[in-house]
């Protein structure tokens, strides 16, 4: 696979670390512990497009949100992280 980094244009893959599902948000500190736990190790598996959150930690070492389709591995496009919203 090849990601299009908006800092290094486009790079393999092997130069960035997965970090998983870019809409996740850490619960509130009154939650509690169930949803600390959920929050950690229960995670969706979703089929299709979907955001995610990689590092280029070969490269530039930003956090992008990358769009990726899940059954095909194709990447729709890359922006930094701090710059998105959910
Ligand atoms: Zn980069």
């Amino acid at each position: 696979m090849r990601v299009q980094c908006p800092f290094c244009g486009e790079r393999d893959s092997n130069e960035f670390t997965f970090l998983g599902d870019a809409s996740c948000r850490r619960p509130d500190s009154s939650s509690g512990v169930e949803s600390f736990f959920r929050s950690l190790y229960v995670r969706e598996n979703p089929a299709g497009r979907h955001a995610e959150l990689w590092y280029h930690s070969g490269g530039c070492r930003y956090f992008l949100k990358v769009f990726r389709d899940t059954r095909t591995h194709e990447i729709f496009s890359a922006e930094l992280a701090s710059e998105t919203q959910a």
